[in-house]
């Protein structure tokens, strides 16, 4: 297995529209590990999709409970154990992750009980260890090291970046934040920053198709970084590549790659790449 960094879902948000990406979720295959980080809706295809078998399925990272980062993450476990999985998955979240965990567990008694007695499965609750994570250190062994930051993302007070590292690498989440100047440090000398990113122009005409304006639109100010901004934590940070993630706006035919490009124009002289669904960066 060739270290990867697959970008299953580039979407910020979780409305989807015909044509357009999926809601957030990405994949690193790094030291014989295969770590899920985010589970927005179509994950469980994307993973299938980027040929890795859901029996494979390691552990998955959690960086808060908004929908577009969570939303598939009870349907991507019970697919993967109908799907023979047979290890245990890691699975950190933030505080009342287990709340999803057992609503879903609850929502599908009926389905999970009766393959257990007709099909003869092992139970799907053993396959699954939940652990909270805060600041600090997340998991720690001799391949991988995980440590969380929490970032800036109101209204969500439990929203976490996430630094991996492993086989001499770096790589660094932002999860959902606004411009969060600490997140340069805590990113310095990253092999890759996968930063959220949104364009200021596509703001608006995004605001005007989902109609809920005023409102979202201060929401995502609020909450979500500018393009320029991202560069900016780049640049503090001092990271090898940018790799532009949940993007905001994704699907509007407007707005395509050059003018993500064109915008950091001057501002960010490095590696960059502009996330889309299934793309793949070897490490
Ligand atoms: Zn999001
Ligand atoms: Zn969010």
């Amino acid at each position: 297995m060739a270290d990867r960094l697959v970008l299953l879902g580039t979407k910020g948000g979780p409305a989807i529209r015909p044509g357009g990406p999926s809601p957030t979720s990405s994949l690193l295959e790094i030291s014989g590990r295969r770590i899920v980080v985010d589970c927005g809706l179509g994950v469980t295809r994307a993973l299938v999709n980027a040929d890795m078998s859901l029996k494979d399925l390691d552990m998955i990272l959690i960086t808060h409970l908004h929908s577009d980062h969570v939303l598939e993450f009870g349907p991507l476990l019970h697919t993967a154990w109908t799907s023979g999985l047979s290890r245990k998955v890691t699975v950190y979240g933030p505080a009342r992750i287990e709340d999803y965990w057992s609503g879903f567990l609850q929502s599908m008694r009926y389905d999970i009980d009766l393959r257990i007695d007709d099909e003869g499965r092992p139970d799907l609750r053993d396959f699954v260890e939940l652990k909270i994570y805060a600041d600090g250190v997340v998991h720690r062994d001799a391949d991988l090291e995980i440590t969380a930051l929490r970032v800036d993302h109101p209204p969500v007070v439990d929203c976490f970046a996430l630094k991996i590292e492993a086989a001499g690498k770096s790589i660094v989440f932002s999860a959902d934040t606004t411009y969060f100047p600490p997140l340069a440090d805590f990113a310095h000398g990253a092999d890759i920053l996968v930063h959220e990113a949104m364009l200021g122009e596509g703001v608006d005409s995004l605001v005007a198709r989902t109609g809920n304006g005023a409102r979202l639109k201060e929401h995502l100010l609020a909450s979500h970084t500018l393009i320029e901004d991202a560069a900016r934590i780049a640049n503090a940070a001092g990271v090898k590549h940018l790799v532009l993630h949940h993007l905001i706006p994704a699907d509007d035919p407007q707005f395509g790659e050059a003018d993500w490009i064109k915008a950091l124009s001057g501002k960010w002289d490095g590696r960059l790449t502009v996330g889309r669904d299934g793309l793949v960066i070897p490490l």
